[in-house]
């Protein structure tokens, strides 16, 4: 089987193409310049003949993809990784917006054109397209979360709200973009969604400096790693989580489990407290006992009762499992601990 992978630098990307590669299939990475090429085969060196590059410095140009999809032997499949999920200064929400919307619809359109051995496109969407972020998260009875549910979040909603309204638009539109284009355009594929919610764990590719870390990564590094016992424990904003390793595999399950034809799937491991994050760091990593907030120890429950994730779609047609908590947090700090050694 060959793959086209975008955004195969990343920090979800470069684990979907470890498990490609793992499991014997040939690898198109799609990134952004030569020297991100260059980056991904450094952290891939016995990868050889089954990985090879395609360079799309715009994924917003219209007929961005049209070069990549072509190749000898042709591709069987596409997964789509590629939207920005940095919180920096940018000018405009729009700079989540297109890259988002357009990048998925270009690819479609290319596969479209000229690549009629694609069979199935899988896109990265995100719990960001389907939580209701302005609802009143402790609403009783609970609300649990399933693939039935959309984000109401409006266009105009993203463009005069903060960052988070801009990335939280920017998955929904992508997504809905990509289910339209199938209704409308009937291609030769079929199209699988996933909508993780928070995905934390241990990093694929390199990074030399925590300031290189990507955004869901960079609050476990700032909020429980690098802080102090004395810090008030962060609120429990985001509740629900996944681990990037068992995003990776739902990724490659997505791929090629022929039930998973149409489907919008939520991965979601469940829910984490800040509590419980801090008791396991503490617990089995020395070094933190000065840096990762104490709070009342002991107690492993979400500040408030918030609302929950279903996966159970995934579990019944992908037969995804899920690690442990102490795997992801225990596993990415220790991580983070050697990243900083290494400054
Ligand atoms: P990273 O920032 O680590 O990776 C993002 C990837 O997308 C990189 O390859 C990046 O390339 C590429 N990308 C970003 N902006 C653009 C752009 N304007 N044009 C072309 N390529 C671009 O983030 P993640 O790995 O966490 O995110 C991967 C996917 O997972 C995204 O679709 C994200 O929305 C989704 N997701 C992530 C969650 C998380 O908690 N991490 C949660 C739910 C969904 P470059 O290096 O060149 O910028």
């Amino acid at each position: 089987q060959r793959v086209l992978l975008t955004g195969a630098n990343g920090f979800v990307g470069s684990h979907v193409l470890e498990q490609l590669l793992s499991r014997g299939f040939s690898v198109r990475a799609v990134i952004r310049s030569q020297s991100k090429a260059a980056q991904v085969l450094a952290d891939f060196p016995t990868a050889g003949s089954a990985l090879d590059f395609g360079i799309v410095p715009d994924i917003t140009t219209p007929g961005a993809f049209d070069e990549v999809v072509k190749s000898t032997p042709p591709f069987d499949t596409v997964i789509h990784t590629a939207s920005p999920f940095l919180y920096r200064v940018i000018s405009s929400n729009l700079e989540f917006l297109e890259p988002a919307v357009k990048g998925t619809s270009e690819i479609l359109k290319s596969i479209k054109a000229h690549a009629p051995t694609v069979k199935r496109v899988v896109l990265t969407s995100s719990c960001a397209a389907v939580v209701d972020f302005a609802a009143n998260p402790t609403a009783s009875p609970q609300k649990i979360y399933t693939e039935e549910d959309w984000s109401p979040l409006t266009w105009d909603d993203a463009l005069v709200g903060n960052q988070n309204a801009g990335y939280q638009a920017s998955k929904k539109f992508a997504e809905k973009a990509a289910w339209d284009f199938v209704e409308k355009e009937k291609p030769n594929f079929d199209l699988v969604t996933l909508t993780p919610p928070m995905i934390y764990g241990p990093l694929r590719h390199s990074i030399t400096s925590v300031k290189q870390l990507n955004e869901s990564n960079a609050r476990i590094y700032n909020l429980f790693v690098n802080s102090s016992k004395d810090a008030e424990l962060p609120h429990d904003g985001m509740p629900v989580y996944t681990d990037v390793r068992d995003i990776a595999e739902a990724h490659i399950r997505a791929a090629t489990i022929p039930e998973a034809s149409g489907h919008r799937f939520v991965i979601c491991e469940g829910q984490v407290s800040s509590q419980e994050i801090s008791n396991l760091l503490r617990k089995n990593i020395p070094e933190l006992e000065a840096r990762t907030p104490l709070g009342i120890p002991g107690g492993n429950k979400l500040d408030v009762n918030q609302y929950n994730c279903s996966s159970k779609l995934a579990q019944k047609l992908l037969g995804l499992t899920f690690r442990s908590k102490e795997e992801t947090f225990v596993d990415l700090a220790k991580q983070l601990l050697e990243i900083e050694k290494k400054e």
